[in-house]
């Protein structure tokens, strides 16, 4: 985990050339090449350049002969190496991405699946080409109500940033009424920003496209100052992590919390609603952002022990350990290409271990996650012995009726 203190925002201004220059930069250069972060990494063998050798060429000037390269295409943005890391050099969301814009620029094709949801992103504000109008859909079917501000801006307790894969994707929005429900037994007043809300950006920076990172992130402050609120609660692990360490430098100030620690903070109101029995046997996956980034990794752990019947078992790789699903950093969009390598897919891996605990229920607490294990569930033949349900989902399942 990554000391709160050491909590690093990204500044307008920060790029290869002057990043030797900052703090961090010293940090870098504090490097002692213990290859930590090359073993570490889940697609390290099939970089040329891994993060060790990638500060050895910074600092010896030969960083052109990493851009030609396309090694850092295979960085999920896992945190494990910065984890590890004895010298808590920030690659993951520092070097790494600054390295990454330069290599976009030199590669010959960006992989189209990848190209085509950064389009997508630029044009609609979501990774599916999907029209913002449609972004509330979800809501039509819900029976409850969801204030949304565009239509009454009145000032409001939480605004809830719904995200992009909760917002569109028919499983993902299952988790976006289970949050409805969460939201309205604990009696909170919240809303959301409904046709308003674009990507938060973090996998566009994560990935190396600071521009449209850049352009979401003034789109998002723009919208978030014309309401009054008094915090911003996401279902999005990776929009936590824009919102928590790329957005304060301009002008992000909001007390910020992950549905998953919104609801903890909440347990002892919550846990007298919690009267359904769930006979389930779950492991827990820690998602990279929300564990080995920021340490939640009691949180999600105390809510689903909090669910009568239920019996929470763990993976031989838990939390700070955990094997990432392979989503981050642009992943989420390079299965084709890693396919095309002859690469494992982190997803199949990680569900293989889930399944060995004897669990019936995988619970995962970012969005993304639940589209990647439901595949690799059933590419490998076991979505008859175990499902995947967000922690909010197993919470709203036990609600009293
Ligand atoms: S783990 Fe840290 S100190 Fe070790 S080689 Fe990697 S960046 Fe350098
Ligand atoms: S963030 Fe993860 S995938 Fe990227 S280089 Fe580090 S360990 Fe490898």
């Amino acid at each position: 985990m990554v000391a709160p203190t050491e909590t690093l925002t990204c500044q307008d201004d920060l790029t290869l050339e002057n990043l030797l220059q900052t703090p961090e930069g010293q940090r870098i250069m504090s490097c002692i090449q213990c290859g930590m972060c090359a073993g570490t990494c889940p697609y390290g063998e099939h970089m040329n350049y891994p993060p060790r050798q990638i500060i050895n060429m910074l600092r010896s000037g030969l960083l052109e002969e990493v851009y030609q390269s396309d090694s850092l295409l295979n960085c999920v943005a896992c945190y494990a190496c910065l984890a590890k890391c004895p010298r808590k050099i920030r690659l993951t969301e520092v070097l790494l991405p600054l390295v990454k814009e330069q290599m976009f620029e030199k590669l010959p094709e960006v992989p189209k699946e990848l190209q085509s949801a950064l389009q997508n992103t630029l044009r609609y504000g979501n990774p599916m080409g999907l029209s913002p109008l449609k972004r509330t859909d979800w809501i039509k079917s819900l029976g409850l109500p969801v204030r949304v501000l565009q239509k009454d801006p009145k000032p409001v307790d939480v605004l809830w940033f719904v995200e992009c894969q909760t917002s569109y994707y028919p499983r993902g929005q299952e988790n976006s009424r289970a949050v409805v429900r969460l939201m309205a037994a604990l009696g909170i007043d919240f809303a959301i920003l409904g046709n308003e809300e674009r990507c938060a950006g973090e996998c566009a920076r994560l990935v190396g496209e600071a521009g449209l990172f850049d352009t979401l992130r003034e789109r998002n402050i723009g919208v978030f100052r014309k309401y009054r609120f008094n915090r911003v609660v996401t279902s999005g692990a990776h929009a936590f992590d824009a919102f928590k360490y790329l957005y304060p430098s301009f002008g992000f100030d909001y007390p910020l919390d992950h549905t998953t620690t919104f609801f903890a903070d909440h347990l002892n109101e919550l846990k007298p609603k919690l009267a359904r029995k769930l006979d389930y046997r779950v492991t827990y996956h820690d998602s990279c952002c929300l564990g080995r980034h920021n340490g939640f990794y009691e949180e999600p752990r105390a809510l689903v022990n909090a669910i009568p019947g239920v019996k929470l078992v763990e993976m031989v790789h838990n939390r700070v350990n955990a094997i990432c699903c392979g989503g981050g950093g642009g992943g989420m969009w390079l299965d084709t290409y890693y396919k095309s390598k002859g690469m494992e897919r982190l997803s199949d891996r990680r569900v293989q271990e889930a399944v060995a605990t004897g669990a019936d229920v995988l619970a995962v607490s970012c969005p993304y996650e639940i589209s990647r294990f439901e595949d690799a569930l059933k590419t490998l033949g076991y979505e008859k012995k175990m499902i995947v349900r967000d922690v909010v989902e197993l919470l709203a399942e036990s609600l009293r009726e």
